[in-house]
């Protein structure tokens, strides 16, 4: 049996019974950092053996892993903070076992997305999850574009070294959506702030920008795209108001709405050749 285990992602206290209760009952727990773990098995009392487990051993300690759990071993595995296989390692491990039907029991908690959305103010009903915003700018650039185009709450993780940055994109991209940041939720110096992102990048103007964080992107209020609506515009329209609303090029734009079209790059282009003709 392999259990999921949450962790708190700052308070120590942030974790249940029936964590600590099957923390407790494991053969031996997989963890990414056993020093940092050892500090709340300490904590909570939990003498197991911890085993180191993070990106990189994954495929390779795999094999092992699978072996104990089908020779009827109980595991547990956690993270550095939070719900494993959420932007930290496991979902291969839970995917393996899944496709051999070893049972897989998750013992929910903490997760910084979910505790960060839930409090931002912003669109609960409908939202969508992207981890980590790419490392390279131009790469960042171009997903915060797609990202844009979600009709509801967008939550990203980001590092504290590269949130200016994703905001001056924002600030290019989208300078009317209302942004939330939530930095060090659930730790001494816990913030939510909201504004736009020309109103967050001045906040920061000053200070460099610590500790841990989640980006929040609200819905357009504009709702240019909302729905069905591009379904009464023709291609060469919906062209233009991607172009206009997200600061696109003409092939950026095009791109787009080919995506959410449903159809091939070329039918639009030669629409709007057509339509210039
Ligand atoms: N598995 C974790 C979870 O369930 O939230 C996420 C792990 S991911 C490697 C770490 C990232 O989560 C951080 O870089 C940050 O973006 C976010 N995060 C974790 N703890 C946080 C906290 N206390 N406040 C704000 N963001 C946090």
């Amino acid at each position: 049996m392999l259990y999921l285990v949450a962790t708190p992602i700052g308070n120590l206290s942030d974790i249940t019974y029936r964590a600590i209760e099957t923390l407790k009952t494991c053969d031996y727990i997989l963890c990414e950092d056993t020093r940092h773990s050892k500090g709340l098995l300490t904590h909570y009392d939990i003498q197991k053996p911890l085993r180191s487990f993070h990106k990189f051993s994954e495929s390779s300690q795999e094999k092992g892993i699978i072996h104990d759990l089908q020779a009827g071993k109980t595991i547990g595995l956690i993270s550095d903070a939070g719900t494993p296989g959420i932007s930290d390692p496991g979902s291969a491990l839970v995917k393996e076992c899944r496709s051999q039907a070893i049972p897989v029991i998750a013992i929910p908690g903490a997760c910084a997305a979910i505790t960060a959305v839930s409090s931002s103010g912003l669109n609960t009903d409908r939202f969508q999850f992207v981890g980590f915003l790419p490392r390279k700018q131009n790469e960042r650039r171009h997903f915060l574009q797609e990202l844009l185009q979600y009709p509801g709450t967008t939550v990203c993780y980001e590092s504290p070294n590269r949130l200016v940055d994703s905001l001056t994109s924002l600030l290019e991209l989208a300078p009317k959506r209302k942004i939330v940041v939530a930095r060090e939720l659930t730790k001494k110096f816990e913030e939510v702030l909201q504004g736009t992102a020309e109103e967050l990048i001045a906040h920061w103007r000053d200070q460099a920008v610590r500790g841990e964080i989640v980006l929040m992107i609200s819905e357009s209020e504009e709702e240019v795209l909302s729905g069905s609506e591009w379904e009464k515009l023709s291609p060469d329209e919906h062209v233009s108001l991607m172009e206009q609303s997200y600061h696109m090029t003409r092939n950026e734009a095009i791109k787009m709405v080919a995506q959410i079209r449903g159809v091939p790059k070329r039918t639009i282009y030669n629409a709007s050749l057509t339509n210039k003709n």
